[in-house]
């Protein structure tokens, strides 16, 4: 092995993704003195099947739905938290990302989704507004709803972000506050002697750090990055999402002004949850609806070479023809001018939330967005840089929650 380049750190954090960005972040600006590193790649330019890249993320994209509103009380909270910070964040580095716009959560009235909504509401303090069916449509004019069909509003502090610019802008704060980029790939981690890691990286970089923050996404299992007998048994999937994008024409826009991003949930039907985004400027020039679906469409995927097919690939054509066909019926007017599918991967959890804590002595995993955590990012990155600095979990909510998962055999 060629030793191009020799550094040294106090801290790696390998993955330079939606939470990876944002814990170098957290540990640059809140321990001054200290030498952080992040370590990955950028986007690819080429798309995703010529770029010849070895890992993707599950960011490169304009739109995420950021919301409070949930009915899991962590989530719930970690995004409260992240959601708070944006302006800050936004106005530290100059890079917008956040638009406001709002969201809502739509369904029929009796289904059991509404009581654990309302709960996680009034524990958490959330301001909304419960919406009969009558404000729901008179609000939203384009939407074509039943009788029986609610809405939960989140009109102030949710919409929704554009998570490459939030990265974007992590990275940013975080170099300015002395983290050093590394744009490389990492394909193994080593221990030295004196104890310290020793990464090396796809295109012979040698780099030695004290301590290491694994947040690699989806490709988490993939690289010889944590000790290959706890990797064998760590519970983490990867998910599938296929999303439909539906280019709005210039005269439609103005139907869709202040369109919040929508959330559908119906738990007694097929395909009932879905999520759709308002149109968003792409860097195209063109403005598109976005559509994902929930875990009807997922499939789970565990080898290295179909997680990188799948990357490689535009999605699941039924997929893609079963969210066309909600735009069809919720959206009956909107006549898109072009219709494309596109896939990505998530890492999916058996507690459904972010796996954080030391997986090895000096090394902290942080990844299971369980497709939640592009809007809770930030907090999730400000976890992992607590826990790679404290001997003991320093947090107000439970270690259990986020706590790693091994399989028995
Ligand atoms: C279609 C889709 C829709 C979604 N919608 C929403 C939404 O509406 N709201 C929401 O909050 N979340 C949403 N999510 C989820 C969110 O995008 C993910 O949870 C989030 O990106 C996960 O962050 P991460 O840091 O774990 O992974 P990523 O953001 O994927 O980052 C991982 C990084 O690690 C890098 N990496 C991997 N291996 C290596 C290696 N060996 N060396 C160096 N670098 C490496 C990758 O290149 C990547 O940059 C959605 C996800 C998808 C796919």
């Amino acid at each position: 092995m060629e030793k191009n380049e020799e550094n040294s750190y106090d801290v790696a954090v390998i993955g330079a993704g939606c939470m990876g960005s944002a814990c170098a972040r957290h540990l640059a600006e809140c321990y001054k003195g200290m030498k952080v590193c992040l370590i990955g790649p950028d986007e690819p330019t080429l798309p995703r099947s010529q770029s010849g890249r070895s890992v993707f993320a599950a960011y490169y994209d304009q739109g995420r739905i950021t919301r409070r509103l949930d009915t899991d009380p962590v989530w719930s909270r970690i995004a409260d938290r992240s959601i708070s910070r944006y302006p800050y964040l936004q106005e530290s580095t100059g890079i917008q990302y956040y638009s406001e716009v709002g969201s809502i959560i739509i369904g029929p009235k009796q289904d059991i989704i509404w009581g654990k909504i309302e709960k996680c509401a009034k524990d958490l303090q959330i301001n909304y507004n419960r919406l009969n069916n009558k404000d729901l449509k008179s609000r939203f004019p384009y939407l074509h709803l039943a009788d029986d069909y609610i809405g939960f509003y989140e009109a102030n502090s949710a919409g929704y972000i554009s998570p490459r610019g939030q990265v974007k802008a992590e990275i940013k704060a975080a170099m300015d506050n002395g983290c050093q980029l590394i744009r490389d790939i990492v394909y193994q981690v080593q221990r030295s002697q004196d104890g310290k890691f020793i990464i090396t990286t796809e295109s012979n970089r040698v780099i030695s750090s004290q301590k290491i923050v694994v947040a690699t996404g989806a490709f988490t299992l993939f690289k010889d990055i944590i000790p290959t007998d706890i990797r064998k048994k760590l519970a983490i999937t990867c998910g599938t999402q296929t999303v439909v994008k539906l280019q709005v024409s210039e005269e439609e826009l103005k139907d869709y002004t202040g369109m919040p991003c929508i959330l559908h949930r119906n738990s007694s039907q097929q395909n009932g949850d879905w999520y759709l985004l308002p149109p968003i400027l792409y860097p195209n020039g063109k403005y598109y609806i976005k559509i994902g679906h929930s875990k009807d469409f997922i499939r789970e995927i565990n080898t290295y070479e179909h997680v990188l097919e799948w990357f490689h690939g535009t999605g699941d054509i039924e997929a893609k023809n079963t969210l066309v066909d909600i735009i069809n019926h919720f959206l009956p007017h909107f006549k898109p001018v072009s219709i494309e599918s596109d896939c990505c991967a998530y890492t999916l959890t058996p507690h459904n939330h972010v796996m954080i804590g030391n997986i090895a002595e000096g090394m902290v995993l942080l990844t299971g967005g369980n497709g939640h955590a592009a809007k809770s990012a930030d907090e999730l990155g400000r976890i992992g840089a607590l826990t790679i600095m404290n001997e003991s979990w320093n947090y107000d909510i439970s270690s259990e929650e986020f706590k790693l998962c091994l399989n028995s055999s």
